[in-house]
């Protein structure tokens, strides 16, 4: 053999050795990708489940996150409209009594009148909710009435509220607090002279109490010229009321235009139906005279529900007195012992 032949031997040899060790890599690559590829698959397989997963778990909370906001709202627009009622119940009184102030017009059954005006009211708010939030509201106003404390007025509404799968139905009792409001009793009662005059927290009289004396034949009218009594509801914080006695304490009560609890006295809601008096428990208040200078002389007790209906006289008491003028009121004895005022007599 020639150098050249031994030469292209080799290279034969090498090429098969070559050819015999890339099939081997081949094969042994081939070995390694089919793992690979089939962790690969598995891998794959695995992130699509825990996707999945994810994406579910995701959704529900998202789900359970919306309705926790729905119900929140919901709720919140629940007690908001509750809280409403009120509200909107002193609103529709006040409007009530400016009325029969401006008019000297009785408002005729007057917790029907409050009822009917409130569910009105209501009846727009519904739709309004309605309209703009996607809840279905029905309520039904089924009483207007007095409760225990004479300050307040009960509304009794039954509502229905539906949005989705949240729903609310419930009767709730509502309290109107009749502080603040106007009393029209005064002018409903002095109604035949109707030259009453207020000064935002006072009435003045003028002649028309001292009219409605006449018309009644009652003692001593002219007693009752230019007298003034308040104008807006106030609660009396001397309680218990037998304290008025004490110092300057009736003065202080009179300036303030203060009300007090009393089973004689009118209701609101029966004031601004313009009764002086009334079975439920109810309120009263000073008619105070104008000042004078000589306290010897009597007429009607100066409680409103005496002037207004029971029309008893009362003794001269003057409760101040700046130089030669009194403040004066007449009060008889059980007012006397109610307010504590029995010593302040004919001072
Ligand atoms: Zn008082
Ligand atoms: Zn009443």
């Amino acid at each position: 053999m020639n150098l050249n032949k031994i030469i292209k031997l080799k290279n034969l040899r090498d090429q098969k050795l070559d050819m015999r060790k890339n099939k081997e890599e081949y094969i042994f690559y081939n070995k390694n990708g089919n793992v690979f590829i089939g962790l690969a698959t598995i891998m794959v397989f695995l992130l699509i489940i825990m996707s999945i997963i994810f994406l579910n778990v995701s959704n529900d909370s998202n789900q359970i996150n919306n309705d926790a906001i729905d119900s929140n709202s919901f709720n919140y627009m629940i007690q908001d409209y509750n809280r409403n009622i009120p509200v909107l119940g002193k609103d529709i009184m006040g409007k009530i009594a400016n009325d029969t102030i401006h008019n000297y017009v009785p408002c005729s059954d007057s917790p029907n009148t409050i009822k009917k005006r409130l569910q009105e009211k209501l009846d727009e708010k519904n739709e309004e909710i309605g309209n703009n939030n996607n809840i279905m509201m029905e309520s039904e106003v089924l009483s207007v009435y007095n409760g225990n404390n004479p300050y307040h007025v009960n509304i009794k509404t039954h509502i229905h509220g539906k949005k989705g799968n949240l729903e609310y139905d419930e009767v709730i009792e509502s309290v109107v607090k009749i502080e603040g409001l106007k009393d029209p009793l005064p002018f409903l009662m002095c109604k035949n002279k109707p030259n009453l005059s207020e000064n935002g927290t006072k009435i003045i009289y003028h002649d028309s109490l001292e009219a409605y004396f006449i018309e009644n034949n009652l003692l001593n009218p002219y007693a009752y010229n230019n007298a003034s009594s308040p104008l807006i509801i106030k609660k009396c914080p001397y309680d218990p009321y037998e304290h008025h006695g004490d110092g300057h304490t009736l003065k202080n009560c009179i300036d303030n235009g203060y009300y007090h609890e009393s089973a004689d006295g009118a209701c609101y809601l029966c004031r601004l139906e313009g009764k002086g008096v009334c079975n439920h428990y109810g309120l009263e208040t000073f008619i105070v005279p104008n000042k004078v200078n000589e306290l010897n002389f009597r007429s009607i007790s100066s409680s409103d529900h005496v002037i207004f209906n029971d029309h008893y006289p009362g003794e001269n008491l003057g409760f101040y007195k700046n130089g030669s003028i009194y403040e004066i009121l007449f009060l008889d004895d059980s007012h006397r012992a109610k307010y504590g005022v029995e010593h302040l007599s004919y001072i």
